[in-house]
């Protein structure tokens, strides 16, 4: 059936087709066998619950939510809680899925997780917030815990939901658990670094996809598709490396001409939009994505890039900071046309190292500083780039490709030296 993406366009494929079609090739790319593919295709634990929330008039209403724990072979699972009104069980399959990859291509000691529920948080008062973070929490405490799954932000949700789930599991427990979640405030147990992390790794990936294609970050242009937490970030360290970040848009828009990234920050902060901003133009996100510039960084939600919007495309570089931007069709034509794509699980994967090193320090009760977070996020990271890199070279493969082999092969590896019980 064709479903309607979020981004407007037409679709053929869910995010879980193309997950499912990219674990099929890495699975054949390494000649593993059918029993590879039957344990690796298949999530180990999917919940689904129903989330009653009082709202402030006093109407009930009930909302879906999830969380689904796709492995647990490389130790407990981990992955961001999404409210949006569009999520269902099959997107977050694929999200856990692709945390599964990128925790083993980072060679973090997690397997993956994803979960949500699908509300519109625009929708909700601060306390219809907390009533609903609280609810969910509750509903899937069974599941999760500092050694089953470790939740994080991801789209729609912050710090704040993260306080209120780390609260309502300790209040359950009867003792505070701060490593139960990642992504909390500092004063909980949050770790410095880790609001930019996601933004710094997009932006130390993009440093590395142009020194590989000879471009001068001084003269290099980019477009950031996606103005949140991922987006900003990113835009922010990639002008603070020297790059001209041309256009950046959120749900409503996007706009080109500002002066620089703080600016339009704080005009989206106070407006909700980066639409209106003084002296700027508007374009669309379709707009957007075609721009003449050197980079391109979908940093939204999935199937921006797709049979169609893939041909406008004329950026030399796209850092994939969302999870799931590109289609197989979108990902084809941009491989035709020579364009190298770094794809989500390496170029957003600063997020999950930092939420590692949150978790670390949790469980040891000793804090870094700010240096030492982002000396071990980028050491991470180069060495999880130059194996990407390497394979992509020495075995004639895309990036994505490299990648989706690294990842699935540690994973397969682990299962097999686990062994099948009983
Ligand atoms: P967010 O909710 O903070 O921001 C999302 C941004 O995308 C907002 O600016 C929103 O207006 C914009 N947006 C939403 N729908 C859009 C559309 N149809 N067209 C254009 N823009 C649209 O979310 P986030 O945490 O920044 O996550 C963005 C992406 O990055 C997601 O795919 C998420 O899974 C992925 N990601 C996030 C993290 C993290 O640490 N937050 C880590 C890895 C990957």
């Amino acid at each position: 059936m064709t479903k309607t993406s979020s981004q407007g366009s037409a679709r053929s494929e869910s995010p879980l087709d193309t997950a499912l079609s990219q674990l099929r090739r890495a699975i054949d790319q390494l000649q593993l066998s059918e029993n590879d593919w039957n344990t690796l295709s298949t999530p180990r634990r999917v919940l689904e619950v129903a989330v009653p929330v009082r709202r402030d008039d006093g109407r009930v209403e009930m909302y879906k939510g999830y969380r689904v724990q796709y492995s647990t072979t490389r130790g407990p699972s981990k992955g961001g809680v999404r409210f949006h009104q569009d999520i269902d069980l099959d997107e977050t399959v694929a999200l856990a899925m692709l945390m599964t990859w990128k925790c083993a291509l980072t060679n973090l000691p997690y397997g993956g997780a994803k979960g949500g529920v699908a509300v519109n948080p625009k929708t909700l008062s601060q306390a219809e917030n907390e009533r609903l973070t609280r609810r969910y929490t509750s509903e899937i405490l069974p599941i999760i815990g500092p050694e089953r799954d470790i939740p994080a932000p991801d789209v729609g949700t912050d710090e704040r939901n993260m306080a209120w789930m780390m609260d309502t599991y300790s209040v359950n427990a009867g003792y505070s658990v701060p490593g139960v979640v990642t992504g909390k405030p500092i004063v909980l147990g949050g770790s410095l670094g880790r609001t930019s992390a996601t933004g710094d790794g997009v932006a130390i990936a993009v440093r590395e996809a142009l020194r590989i294609k000879g471009i001068d970050p001084h003269r290099a242009t980019v477009a950031v598709q996606g103005f949140g937490k991922v987006g900003y970030w990113a835009a922010l360290a990639m002008e603070n490396m020297g790059l001209k970040v041309v256009a950046v848009s959120d749900v409503n828009g996007g706009v080109t001409g500002f002066s620089n990234v703080s600016s339009i920050f704080d005009y989206a902060n106070a407006n909700g939009s980066v639409i209106g901003a003084p002296g700027t133009e508007n374009i669309s996100n379709e707009e957007l994505l075609g721009l003449d510039v050197d980079v391109l960084v979908p940093a939204a939600l999935a199937d921006a890039i797709t049979e169609s919007t893939a041909p406008k495309i004329r950026a030399k570089i796209v850092v994939e900071g969302a999870n799931a931007p590109t289609t197989p069709a979108g990902d084809e034509i941009m491989n035709d046309k020579g364009i190298l794509v770094v794809p989500d699980i390496l170029a957003n994967s600063g997020g999950v190292i930092v939420s590692y090193f949150e978790w670390v320090q949790d469980k040891q009760n000793y804090f870094w500083s700010a240096s030492e977070v982002k000396e071990n996020l980028n050491s991470i990271l180069m060495r999880s780039i130059t194996e990407v890199s390497e394979r992509s070279a020495s075995q004639q493969v895309t990036w994505r490709e490299a990648a989706n082999m690294i990842g699935v092969g540690r994973v397969a590896q682990a299962h097999r030296l686990r062994g099948l019980y009983p």
